[in-house]
């Protein structure tokens, strides 16, 4: 068996809404990271996403790279997008039972690195529940002690750009990949994935439909999509 938890970053974008819908008619529940100034930009596609029962979590306002940031620089942004989600939530009509966190780039802080994972549990932001992972590296890499949310497998669709000498056949080679430099395989058999996919619109524009096409497949192998789930924190 191979499980995945589904986790898409960078909403909103105009295609957020039909990404959902998607996901709705194949039962899954994915967890989305805002990234604030896109949520301003497309606010209604944001608010469509929540009402439809997905998990939006923080990303940061601005997208900043933290470990250019100073510690104070990089509060200021996880706060800045945390009082736009609350609007957010409120606006949809949710009740927000979750407060995850993915730094932008999977970048941790550098040297603040220690005190973001402070700042992160002390305020309780809420870890996902990667007990499953079975992967060594996960562990030795501190990833199941850490609060923000990391991942397994990055799709890395983002990088298929007009110029760029990325393709899609790319994309389908990582899939496949058993051995992959970086991640775990992704259709190895007993995998317990977390896996990485942006709601970009420039890849919509690329790639139409690019997330039904790998999804479509991931299903037709067999990989069970699992719900977000989190480990409850004292507030
Ligand atoms: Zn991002």
């Amino acid at each position: 068996m191979i499980q995945a938890l589904l986790t898409i970053d960078d909403i909103a974008s105009k295609n957020t809404p039909a990404i959902v819908d998607y996901l709705k008619e194949k039962g899954i529940q994915a967890l989305l990271f805002a990234w604030g100034q896109n949520v301003e930009r497309n606010w209604d596609e944001a608010v469509y996403a929540l009402k439809r029962g997905m998990i939006v979590g923080n990303h940061s306002y601005s997208h900043p790279a933290f470990s250019s940031l100073s510690f104070e620089a990089g509060v200021a942004e996880i706060e800045r997008c945390e009082a736009l989600l609350a609007e957010l939530y409120r606006s949809a009509g949710v009740e927000r039972r979750y407060r995850p966190f993915r730094f932008p780039y999977g970048d941790k802080g550098g040297a603040s690195k220690a005190a973001f994972q402070a700042y992160l549990a002390e305020k309780g932001f809420n870890k996902v529940k990667d007990t499953g992972i079975p992967y060594p590296w996960w562990r030795e890499s501190g990833l199941d002690r850490d609060i923000d949310t990391f991942w397994t497998y990055d799709f890395a669709e983002y990088n298929l750009r007009p110029g760029s000498d990325f393709t899609e056949a790319d994309i389908w080679r990582r899939m496949r990949d058993a051995n992959p430099g970086s991640g775990a395989p992704l259709l190895a058999e007993g995998g317990r994935h977390i896996l990485l996919l942006h709601a970009h619109d420039e890849t919509e524009a690329m790639l139409p439909g690019y997330y039904r096409l790998f999804i479509d497949h991931l299903l037709e192998k067999g990989v069970t999509f699992i719900k977000p789930e989190f480990f409850e924190r004292e507030r």
